[in-house]
């Protein structure tokens, strides 16, 4: 593997900032394969050399991979000087390693987002020739009908003139009361244009009010998640994403 700066491993595995390290490499805190060392300069293989903090093995990990399941109210974005981001709902340990959204999610959509430093990954997920599906499910107002489905089947027309690639419009359930009657669906997209759920409705003349996303390509949001919580991906789902 590359060799990295002891300062650096040690930063980013939580252990301070690069010159808070520094002085306690030159304590004699941090060993090296047995051996104190007292130079954070030093080179260092992360998975080869036995990297030990005041004798615990410190475990270096180069990626991350995080499924969260969006909460409503935070944006999709490492930073902003107003709104809080998804990033802000991460443990410092896991902000060490610079994940960063895979794709949006609207601040009022929840669901399955895929946060990562993999950008090679990122970058597959998001190629819109590989038109990865993304599943969503939706409550709508208005009655959504096989005519719906139809369009939807063969593309429609968004507000700035873009056609829409196939898509599958499923209706899971629907609610009358004395606003008239919503529709619970759900619908897979094989691109992702902006607001492009919201906007394929509008094109029908239907409001979405609640949407949330389930899956992206083979990788599914896992129930137990509560919104605003996430974990890291099991070495399955990893494995099927790559
Ligand atoms: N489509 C939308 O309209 N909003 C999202 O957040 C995702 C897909």
């Amino acid at each position: 593997a590359k060799k990295m700066r002891l300062d650096k491993l040690l930063s980013h595995t939580g252990y301070g900032t690069r010159s808070e390290i520094k002085k306690l490499v030159k304590q004699g805190i941090v060993t090296v394969s047995g051996k104190v060392v007292k130079d954070s300069g030093l080179l260092v293989d992360p998975e080869l050399d036995e990297v030990a903090y005041d004798g615990e093995r410190v475990m270096y990990r180069e990626v991350i991979y995080l499924m969260m399941n969006k909460p409503p109210g935070v944006i999709s974005a490492t930073e902003d000087k107003r709104e809080q981001t998804v990033i802000d709902l991460l443990e410092p340990e896991d902000q060490i390693m610079e994940p960063f959204p895979v794709g949006r999610l609207d601040k009022d959509t929840v669901g399955l987002l895929l946060l990562t430093n993999d950008g090679q990954l990122a970058h597959e997920l998001l190629s819109p020739r590989k038109h990865v599906p993304k599943t969503y499910e939706a409550v709508v107002q208005g009655d959504v009908g096989e005519k719906d489905q139809e369009q939807f089947k063969t593309g429609v027309i968004l507000d700035d003139g873009y056609v829409t690639m196939p898509s599958n419009l499923k209706i899971l359930k629907k609610d009358h009361d004395e606003g008239g009657v919503t529709s619970v669906i759900s619908l897979t997209i094989m691109e992702g244009k902006f607001h492009q759920v919201k906007r394929m409705f509008e094109s029908v003349g239907k409001k979405v009010v609640y949407l949330k996303r389930v899956s992206m390509g083979p990788l599914e949001l896992d129930t137990d998640l509560e919104e605003g919580t996430y974990r890291e991906l099991t070495d399955e789902e990893l494995a099927l994403l790559r």
